[in-house]
């Protein structure tokens, strides 16, 4: 589940990092509001406008503006919100932004110069533990310093069974050349960002920029979080900041009719029960020359309603030219499965696209006899070499 900044940021702060402190808009009034109150707070003179989505690159997009005066915030905030706010990592439209996020200007002048790191933890599959990425090149694109300069990225793996120790720590301040009261500031802030990592069961937590301010604090400007979603039983005051609106709709809808599915870029629909035979599939649809248009998989009881809903949720995709449905019948028996996808063809009614059905396991033969008999545009298939060559003919 991913998070806006701003509940990142409050998350961070649960765990005492220190971060640049702000407070959430939802019209150009409360903004100029938000920022009075901020103002007595911090004493901060300037404030940030900063846009609300699930996504970065938000500032080379337009989506982050410096506000010198009531006047501009309000100003700044009433042109982002609402605008259709498109970064590299939006969909091509954008992205509607519904709220701001007013913060302090933490890039202020003083004894020393402001310096930008980028900083992340997240889980290294590769080798089972978790790793802090950072580099001194932060505030721009980490994407554009990984691919021109990797030597300026730098990881440090920790072993979740021991924890981070602080000689790491202080390796990695060091290493990114803090010296006097800003290492100090860094070991701190590293120490703490691990454990805010930890604590909360997240994904991921990238801070980039991590801000050395000119008077030597060490600050997180910006929060991208992403929590493991299994995990959220454990923390029902994180999973209330879930905002929908901001997920694919259609995912949406899957989700709570029980179906696990992600919504991809290709021209064949696909209906699967079980993750590994649903990865399978789309290495079969890759092969017969077409490209998934959806990952699914309609869980172990993959029975008639179930099979109608992911039906009706692939079929909302325009982009789908053929549907495979590819069910291994273990303890549920194929003909049944077979009845659920031909009562679900005649209640949708109207289905343009073939559909190719390939049922194996338990009954699998009258699953066939089923399908080919219903009359339906449904074509059976018993072997997978079978269901292959089926979407490749009706993609000619
Ligand atoms: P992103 O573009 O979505 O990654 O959003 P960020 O929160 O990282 O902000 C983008 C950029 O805005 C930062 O890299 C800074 O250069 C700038 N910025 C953020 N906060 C401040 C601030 O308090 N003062 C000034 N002057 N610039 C800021
Ligand atoms: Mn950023």
């Amino acid at each position: 589940m991913n998070l806006h900044e701003y509940q990142g940021k409050i998350i961070l702060q649960k765990f005492g990092v220190a971060v640049q402190r702000g407070l959430v808009a939802y019209n150009a009034d409360e903004a100029v509001d938000q920022a009075k109150r901020l103002g007595q707070e911090t004493g901060t003179k300037w404030w940030v406008v900063k846009a609300q989505i699930h996504a970065g690159g938000r500032g080379k997009g337009g989506g982050v503006k410096l506000a010198k005066s009531y006047d501009e915030v309000r100003e700044k905030s009433d042109a982002i919100i609402g605008m259709m706010l498109k970064t590299p990592q939006t969909p091509p439209q954008g992205k509607l932004v519904h709220k701001v996020l007013i913060a302090e200007d933490v890039y202020y002048p003083g004894p020393s110069a402001t310096k930008e790191y980028y900083m992340s933890v997240l889980l290294d599959r590769a080798s089972a533990r978790n790793v802090i990425v950072y580099s001194t090149e932060g505030g721009m694109d980490i994407e554009e310093v990984a691919e021109h300069h990797p030597d300026k990225i730098q990881k440090e793996f920790v072993d979740p069974r021991v924890g981070l120790r602080p000689f790491q720590c202080h390796k990695i301040a060091t290493a990114l050349g803090c010296t006097g009261a800003a290492k100090k500031a860094m070991v701190k802030f590293i120490a703490d960002l691990y454990r805010a990592y930890e604590g909360c069961d997240a994904a991921m937590f990238e801070i980039n920029p991590v801000l050395k301010t000119s008077d030597d604090k060490v600050i997180a400007v910006d929060a991208k979080v992403r929590l493991d979603g299994n995990a959220l039983y454990r923390h029902p005051d994180f999973a209330e900041m879930r905002d929908k609106t901001e997920e694919d709709p259609t995912e949406v809808v899957a989700g709570e009719a029980g179906l696990n599915y992600v919504k991809l870029d290709g021209n064949v629909g696909c209906m699967v029960n079980g993750a590994g035979l649903a990865m399978a599939t789309m290495d079969i649809i890759k092969l017969s020359g077409g490209e998934p248009a959806n990952f699914l998989d309609v869980g172990g009881t993959a029975d008639a309603a179930r099979v109608e809903k992911a039906f009706r949720i692939i079929l909302k995709d325009p982009s789908v030219k053929a549907i495979l449905v590819n069910i291994f019948g273990g303890i549920v028996r194929c003909d049944r499965v077979a009845q659920g996808i031909v009562d679900a063809y005649k209640n949708i009614g109207d289905i343009q696209v073939p559909i190719i059905v390939r049922l194996q396991g338990t009954n699998a033969k009258e699953a066939k006899d089923l399908i080919d008999n219903s009359g339906l545009k449904v074509l059976g298939a018993v072997a997978l070499q079978e269901a292959a060559d089926r979407v490749r003919d009706v993609l000619k």
